[in-house]
């Protein structure tokens, strides 16, 4: 089986390179794997399930194990940590470039439950759910700033308003200007309802079905591994995570219906599903999100056809109710311990309309 599949991809650009615990031996003039690192990659999977995060794990490796020379720092670094925890040859698995998977590839480190337990990150979001709870990022993975292309994050301030900044602001970057976070967010929100430019983007069905599968299939092995668990924290973590599994499953049924004006309807943007699934949500329909702070404008690109539309940055031309009625919308506009209702919170954002 194995021979098979490493012929048909051998000298394939479609091969990935040889995963971290693996060292390719000649023999017989043949090349194979040998898992020379598996025991290095099962305790960071056990320290991760643990609840170390990959700063911690990184620590415990370099005091645990010589570090192979093949890493670039002579060290286990939280970067390499978390690219191996989300690498599926872990598995043995090879997945090619194309997506498609070959099982048994390689010799697996750990075993498919494990890496489930330590690690259930969508493939098609980008550092989306390594957020910590509570966080208000959710333009995160999608937003660059329009002068170096970098990531935007969300800072708190004097005021009671959360801001927007280049993530480089200060290093390396020009802008130093922020934006207040609503005038970045509503916009976007808005034009997320506007049916008539975002509704092809949405309306991805077979991607749909796609999703809807695979958060399904998550749901079902969770549920094994439910089963056999024992530890409170390790049942908590996977209840949890069924829950947002279920919750993904909603959303793709919801596009899959046709109902996309209804897709903030439900959401709760106060709770950390909600926001992971608003994160998800912009993600799959944005290809980018463009932030100019100098201009105060913003440039979405939709995903399928590239189909751009730029808008002000601001709250003043919101068309769609249904943007102000997202519950939990104050607790990402606002600093922390400030909850206000909708209505209030419109107020606290609308400036007074300026005569002269
Ligand atoms: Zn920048």
């Amino acid at each position: 089986m194995k021979r098979l599949a490493e012929q048909k991809f051998v000298n394939s650009r479609l091969v990935k390179k040889v995963p971290f615990h693996c060292e390719v031996i000649k023999i017989d003039g043949e090349s194979v794997y040998t898992p020379r690192y598996a025991e290095i990659v099962a305790r960071m999977f056990e320290l991760r399930i643990q609840g170390k995060g990959a700063p911690s794990i990184a620590k415990i490796l370099n005091e645990e194990f010589d570090a192979p020379k093949k890493l670039r720092k002579g060290e286990f670094s939280q970067h390499f940590v978390l690219r191996v925890l989300k690498d599926r040859a872990t598995t043995g698995v090879l997945v090619m470039r194309d997506n498609t998977e070959v099982a048994d590839y390689f010799p697996a480190a750990i075993s498919d439950a494990t890496y489930l337990q330590a690690n259930d990150r969508k493939p098609f979001m980008t550092g989306v759910v390594t957020a910590k709870a509570g966080t208000t990022n959710v333009i995160k993975g999608t937003t660059r700033c329009n002068e170096c292309h970098n990531g935007v994050i969300v800072k708190t301030s004097k005021s009671k308003f959360r801001y927007l900044k280049c993530v480089k602001s200060s290093h390396g970057c020009m802008v130093q200007r922020s934006l207040q976070y609503s005038k970045v967010l509503l916009p976007i929100l808005d034009s997320l309802l506007d049916v008539h430019w975002i509704t092809k983007a949405l309306k991805d069905i077979k991607r749909s079905k796609e999703r809807i599968d695979y958060h399904e299939k998550q749901v079902v092995k969770l549920n094994q591994i439910l089963q056999k668990a024992s530890n409170l924290t390790v049942i908590e973590n996977l209840v949890e995570r069924i829950e947002q599994h279920d919750v993904y499953i909603t959303f793709f049924r919801t596009i899959e219906s046709g109902n996309h004006e209804t897709i903030l309807d439900g959401l709760n943007v106060g709770t950390k599903s909600g926001r992971a699934t608003l994160n998800l949500i912009l993600n799959i329909t944005f290809k980018k999100i463009i932030v100019d702070f100098s201009s105060e404008q913003i440039t979405l690109v939709t995903k399928i056809d590239n189909h751009t539309q730029k808008r002000p940055a601001s709250i003043n031309d919101i068309r769609h109710a249904n943007v102000w009625e997202l519950q939990g919308l104050s607790s990402l506009l606002l600093k922390d311990d400030v909850e206000v209702s909708a209505t209030k919170l419109r107020q606290l954002l609308t400036p007074p309309t300026q005569t002269k």
